[in-house]
């Protein structure tokens, strides 16, 4: 009996439709536009309206609130198809993350001043936690933000902001309180526009994910209204950033599991195609082997991710097991990546090959959304 195709469990007929007209955007949008964009490193500002058009933003945000009205599997379709084609250039999944920031700790009136823009594209979200002198610690963050009368003062340096290029409104993890350990952190969203004291610095170059601007921002005496305080209180930072992570390393991890599905697809097509010793490379025993092992460990970690994503939609995923998702499959996905890469022999290290695209993309997933040895330390407390 041959392997039945698979559907993941959490998908039905309604999904399907928006993952066409997904496609439809990818294809006809982004795939045409990428080698450009990752010349450049960064994509063209206009996608982002043209995402929101067609109803690709905030897909899991209420409509009250301007999104689509869907849940995580919406967004799980978008990520979805932006990996199957091989797409880091389009920074949506950030976008979301710090939509759902908002949803789930702003304000009436905060949650109706900004989603219904960033679901339209008017705003690019991007959510500025890290800085030169902390990253995994993010209790060492030295950006500080004093309040004074009405507003906050907000003085720091934020690196390898992914969406900062373009970012119109950042979620910026600042000190409100110093002396208090991460209960003196908040979340201070800053509407970048025309803001004096802000300054996009370097779009960094990267090894991978080229097309994605990923950059250092600067914050000298902004003034921002008090009231774009995220939450009701000061110092909610911290808790905010950890109850959101299982939405983040879920969506990563999918990601993830999605590169790899394409990863595969492209060796076995290529295997077929290119012959050594007068047969077509597939049909060596180790070829056979290796890609082999590789579809084991692309379904396993399917497996996984799908029950991540149906787990998600109904609000029971938990933070240890979204950081066992992240920390596994993304581990998973450079070993896979390596593997396939091998198989193109010399083609696979020439750009002009998705796959070396892919092995350089996929590098970072061990590093960013937390560090894959975070990850640990965070299953490890569990034990
Ligand atoms: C392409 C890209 C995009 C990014 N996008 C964003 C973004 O949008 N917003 C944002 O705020 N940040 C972003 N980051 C930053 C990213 O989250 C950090 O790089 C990451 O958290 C690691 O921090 P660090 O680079 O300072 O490394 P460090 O924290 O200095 O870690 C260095 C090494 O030490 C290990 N280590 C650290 N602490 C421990 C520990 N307790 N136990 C064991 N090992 C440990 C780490 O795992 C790592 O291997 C991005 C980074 C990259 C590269």
């Amino acid at each position: 009996m041959t392997q039945a195709a698979y559907r993941s469990p959490w998908m039905d007929d309604e999904l399907e439709m928006f993952r066409d007209a997904a496609r439809r955007f990818v294809e006809n949008e982004i795939v045409p536009n990428d080698a450009g964009w990752r010349e450049q490193h960064h994509v063209d500002r206009e996608i982002w309206n043209k995402a929101g058009e067609v109803g690709l933003l905030c897909t899991d945000i209420p409509a009250e609130y301007g999104g689509v009205g869907g849940d995580a599997r919406h967004e799980a379709v978008v990520v979805e198809e932006m990996g199957r084609r091989g797409i880091t250039s389009f920074g949506h999944m950030v976008h979301s993350i710090l939509a759902h920031y908002v949803l789930n700790y702003g304000s009436e009136q905060q949650k109706h001043d900004w989603l219904p823009r960033m679901a339209s594209g008017e705003l690019v979200g991007a959510i500025a936690m890290t800085e030169p002198g902390a990253g995994s610690d993010l209790q060492a963050v030295k950006t500080r933000a004093v309040r004074d009368g009405d507003h906050y003062v907000l003085n720091g340096a934020k690196t390898f902001i992914s969406n900062g290029l373009h970012a119109g409104l950042v979620g910026v993890v600042a000190k409100t309180d110093p002396t208090l350990g991460s209960k003196g952190i908040s979340i201070i969203m800053v509407e970048t526009k025309d803001l004096p004291g802000y300054r996009v610095g370097r779009v960094l170059d990267k090894i991978g994910q080229n097309g994605w601007d990923t950059a250092e921002l600067f914050f000298d005496d902004c003034r921002v209204p008090a009231s774009c305080l995220l939450g009701p209180a000061e110092g909610q930072g911290f808790m905010q950033l950890m109850r959101d992570l299982p939405y983040e390393r879920a969506l990563l991890a999918l990601g993830g599991v999605a590169a790899m599905e394409y990863a595969l697809a492209l060796t076995v097509d290529y295997t077929r195609s290119r012959k050594a010793f007068g047969q077509p490379l597939i049909q060596m025993q180790n070829t056979r082997f290796k890609l082999a092992e590789v579809k084991t460990l692309a379904h396993v970690s399917r497996v996984f991710i799908d029950d991540c994503i149906a787990r998600l939609r109904d609000g029971s995923l938990d933070t240890v097991t979204a950081s066992m998702a992240k920390c596994w499959i993304t581990d998973t996905q450079c070993r896979v990546m390596d593997e396939c890469l091998q198989l193109f022999g010399g083609y696979g290290y020439m750009r002009e090959y998705p796959i070396s695209q892919l092995y350089a993309d996929s590098r970072v997933q061990r590093i960013y959304g937390g560090a894959n040895e975070i990850m640990k330390e965070i299953v490890a407390r569990s034990l």
